[in-house]
């Protein structure tokens, strides 16, 4: 790997017109600093700052100046890591979901780029920022996009991790692109409706909406359809539906399941059975598993695990399986069932 930390880079400023008044500029100071990008890996960017001649400002009060083009193209103002290696952070950590030592493992062995785990996340948080940014930019020609399929039917879920709040994504059902998600502090309407209706402004009016069966959706959906001067469908997901019938229908038989376990004290030894697997881990197998490269070590370790937790999983079954077997049926044995473990 050829490494260029350190290395002095000198980059073009042209001299072209202040960009607010057209005039002429002039140098106004020349600056050093360090830049990090894949294409050029690490090093001392020596920039050549000019200034407008007449001194014009931003509404901000700052000077209107011109960096070089070939930097700015690179990295932001001031910034020190470009957005080639933002990006490829980006899809490393949301799309192939890489763990940040990964990531950081990658980037040194392949690009000779030493990061923190801190500055992978700083890099991760600044992509899913210009991602959004770059989105709503682009809403327009995505907007055309959905018209040419004749509109699109808005689905609509909200999903949530106790304590944590709750994730509102609107989602184009045809082109299956997430149009916007957003933190809400509860699934209530008041919190959905504004999802909707900002959705609706950016990328054009749905076709329908696709929702589950919640309260909260019933209505933020009904209240943006009468909204609308022409009224649009409003659908239940199917699966949500079937989940819904599913708990009605299986709720007794889940019940008698509850009981069970609480019977049989099964939770104790779930408890226990998660504890030796957890203190297994780490421990390595006698089978054989070509080494991966630059796999981290916790990666590595699972994967030379053996993933044979039969015996356990049968002893426990044993346990739990005792009442029915010793003639206490607690289940019906003529109903079908999903065979776990062979008696
Ligand atoms: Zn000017």
């Amino acid at each position: 790997m050829f490494c260029t930390a350190g290395v002095r880079a000198e980059v073009d400023t042209s001299e072209g017109p202040c960009r607010q008044c057209g005039g002429p500029t002039e140098v106004q100071k020349s600056t050093k600093h360090r830049v990090v990008t894949l294409e050029h890996g690490d090093f001392i960017a020596h920039e050549t700052i000019r200034v407008c001649s007449a001194r014009c400002r931003y509404p901000s009060g700052q000077l209107v100046t011109r960096r070089s083009e070939s930097l700015s193209l690179k990295v932001s103002s001031g910034g020190v890591y470009g957005y080639d290696l933002e990006v490829y952070v980006g899809l490393q950590r949301f799309v192939h979901h890489r763990q940040r030592e990964e990531i950081r493992g990658e980037l040194v062995q392949r690009y000779g780029i030493d990061l923190s785990s801190g500055q992978v996340s700083e890099l991760s948080g600044r992509f899913l920022g210009h991602l959004e940014a770059l989105h709503c930019r682009q809403a327009p020609a995505l907007c055309e996009a959905l018209a040419s399929d004749g509109g699109y039917p808005l689905h609509i879920d909200a999903t949530g991790e106790d304590g944590r709040g709750t994730l509102l994504v609107a989602f184009a059902g045809w082109r299956r692109w997430v149009l916007g998600a957003w933190k809400v502090p509860t699934e209530r309407a008041e919190f959905i409706l504004p999802g909707i209706q900002s959705v609706a402004a950016s990328f054009g009016f749905p076709c329908a909406i696709m929702r589950d069966l919640g309260r909260a959706m019933t209505e933020a959906a009904n209240e943006f359809v009468r909204s609308l001067k022409d009224p649009i469908p409003v659908l239940a997901c199917h699966q949500h539906f079937l989940a819904d019938i599913g708990k009605d229908l299986l709720e007794d038989g889940h019940n008698q399941l509850r009981d069970l376990f609480r019977n049989v004290k099964l939770l104790p030894h779930l408890r226990a059975f998660v504890r030796q697997q957890g203190r297994h881990l780490g421990v390595p197998a006698a089978v054989h598993v070509p080494q991966h490269e630059g796999l981290p070590l916790l990666g590595r370790q699972l994967v030379q695990r053996p993933l044979h937790p039969v015996p356990q999983v049968l002893a426990l079954e044993a346990r739990v399986g005792a009442p029915w077997r010793g003639g206490r049926h607690l289940f019906q044995r003529n109903v079908p069932v999903l065979p776990l473990a062979p008696h």
